[in-house]
């Protein structure tokens, strides 16, 4: 296990610290961390302006003693984050954030010379709000230009969702349904990027890796309780069951093969462990 920390530590030559948000009174400083590896770059944007956490009432399943004794009885530290990868040529954003007035996503884009009329490449861990929120802005879409890549399992269950759980759901793709491309697990997708079915928190969820990088979307919502205990599921998780599975599954694998795990709701962006 040391063996594989030490390779790792060589790989990621570069970690840039490019600017912090230490005045959370300016919604618009962007807070971003880049990342060279020998075969690629992946920078993380933290869509949120302010510092957040999870409340434990997103956990009510989990004992007031563990929070306590893990000393998360204020809330668990979180994030709300997106990704960029640039690799073979190819620059690929995965999911989009809240796309609320204060997102940081568009401003962090042009920190780093991109724009969302410069992506060409989208690719969705799964339909939730806090993650296809920023495709729009003010009404319009706000990627132009990009293919949005959406594991069909995911697509066909939120459009077979009845009532209103998928009003949002619906408006925004229906706005890029010339942009679509809904994939299967195993397909060839750009750049070489593998899909992995991470199902449970949503029924289509998705994580995606491309060779050290695993982008684990929503398998954790609160780092600090569920990498020492994963049977623990957030609310927001739809089949706790299924999620669990999949939370344990993931991380045994990140752990095995000594990835880098990329999570939209880690702290700090990056597990590099
Ligand atoms: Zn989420």
């Amino acid at each position: 296990m040391k063996k594989t920390v030490l390779l790792l530590a060589s790989i990621f030559c570069s970690v840039i610290a490019f600017a912090q948000n230490s005045d959370i009174t300016n919604p618009q400083e962007v807070y971003l961390n880049i990342m060279n590896t020998d075969d690629l770059t992946i920078t993380w944007i933290r869509d949120n302006a302010i510092p957040t956490k999870m409340g434990k009432q997103v956990f009510n399943d989990t004992p007031d003693e563990l929070l306590t004794q893990l000393g998360l009885q204020d809330g668990i530290p979180s994030s709300m984050s997106c990704f960029v990868m640039e690799v073979e040529g190819q620059t690929i954003l995965f999911d989009t954030g809240l796309g609320s007035p204060t997102s940081l996503l568009p401003t962090s884009l042009r920190k780093i010379d991109q724009s969302p009329e410069t992506i060409k490449t989208i690719f969705i861990t799964h339909l939730h709000g806090d993650h296809i929120g920023g495709l729009m802005a003010d009404g319009k879409k706000a990627f132009p230009n990009a293919t949005i890549y959406i594991n069909k399992v995911e697509y066909d269950a939120w459009m077979n969702m009845t009532g209103e759980k998928n009003k949002q759901q619906k408006s925004i793709l229906e706005e890029y349904k010339n942009q679509l491309h809904l994939f299967n697990i195993g397909d060839e997708l750009p750049a070489g990027i593998q899909a992995i079915e991470a199902y449970g928190h949503t029924p289509g969820h998705t994580v995606f890796q491309k060779n050290r990088v695993l982008i684990i979307g929503d398998i954790m919502h609160g780092q600090a309780l569920q990498m020492k205990h994963p049977e623990y599921c957030p609310n927001f998780d739809m089949d706790k069951k299924q999620a669990t599975e999949s939370r344990k599954r993931i991380l045994q694998y990140a752990q095995e093969k000594g990835l880098i795990m990329a999570g939209m709701h880690l702290p700090e962006g990056f597990i590099m462990e």
